[in-house]
């Protein structure tokens, strides 16, 4: 039995690498933010897959409610699976995306992205240390958008930046517990992120599509289906890396 943290598993990728994991086996901690019914949806889906489930409310840009969240993890490891400290795999995927100029941007705007996209995920991953066991996994989740520039994602790209950065660091001081630490950096995935705006404008998708190699734009479960890979037992010697899913996005 393995368990697996998703956080944002509600919508969007964190829904499919939840149910791709689940097909791999994982049980799923799955989080929201306020999409309670859309997330007791996605546990319902796992439970048909046979796997176990439970959705968790966690606001990541409210750090000091991170202690009482992992209080509601424990609870959950205690009454679902009978322990109080397993996690195999932690997906810090929880996010959103603000399109701005750099000129434009408020302070306001630049501290929710910050706090939601690093420090929120930082100080996650830290309180939770103590529950992954040795040899677990973290999978943090990065950007295409900070190899290459769009206009609107300066400040957004400079935090998944940083966890780029963090995830170096991270795996450098974890590998005495044997825990690899990487990132994936997903290209332009059709979801609700940024009001769906790449779903649902013809003309961003097709510019989108314009720039990949594979000449269309990501669909969730391209990144769930590679989530469950990269985690696998067979990737065991990739640590600190920065892994792009982006179909071939400006090559
Ligand atoms: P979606 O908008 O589809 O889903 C976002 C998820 O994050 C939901 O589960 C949502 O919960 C949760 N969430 C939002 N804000 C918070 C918060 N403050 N605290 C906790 N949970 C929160 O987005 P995606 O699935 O597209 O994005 C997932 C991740 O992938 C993000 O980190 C994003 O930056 C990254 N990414 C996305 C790309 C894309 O093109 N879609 C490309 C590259 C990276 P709820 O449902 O309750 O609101």
């Amino acid at each position: 039995m393995k368990i697996a943290l998703v956080t944002g598993g509600s919508r969007g990728l964190g829904k499919s690498i939840s149910l791709n994991l689940a097909k791999k086996g994982y049980d799923i901690i799955l989080t929201y933010k306020s999409s309670k019914t859309e997330a007791e949806g996605v546990v319902d889906e796992i439970k048909q897959l046979g796997s176990k489930a439970v959705a968790l409310q966690l606001d990541i840009a409210k750090t000091s409610t991170l202690s009482n969240f992992v209080g509601n993890v424990q609870t959950a490891l205690n009454t679902q699976w009978g322990t109080s400290s397993k996690i195999d795999l932690l997906v810090n995927n929880a996010g959103i995306g603000i399109n701005v100029a750099c000129a434009e941007t408020t302070e306001e705007q630049f501290d929710e992205l910050m706090n939601i996209h690093l420090k929120g995920p930082f100080f996650l991953t830290q309180i939770l240390l103590q529950h992954i066991v040795d040899g677990g996994k973290i999978l943090n989740l990065s950007s295409g958008l900070t190899r290459f520039s769009l206009p609107g994602y300066g400040a957004y790209a400079a935090m998944k930046g940083a966890i780029e950065v963090i995830t170096r660091y991270l795996a450098l001081e974890l590998g005495e517990r044997k825990i690899t630490v990487n990132t994936i950096a997903p290209g332009g995935i059709e979801t609700d992120f940024g009001g769906g705006a790449l779903r649902d404008n013809q003309d961003i998708n097709a510019y989108v599509a314009s720039q990949t190699a594979l000449g269309r734009t990501g669909l969730p479960d391209d990144i769930g289906a590679a989530v469950s890979a990269i985690v696998s037992d067979d990737c065991r010697w990739m640590n600190g890396q920065r892994i792009e899913l982006t179909g071939g996005m400006r090559l």
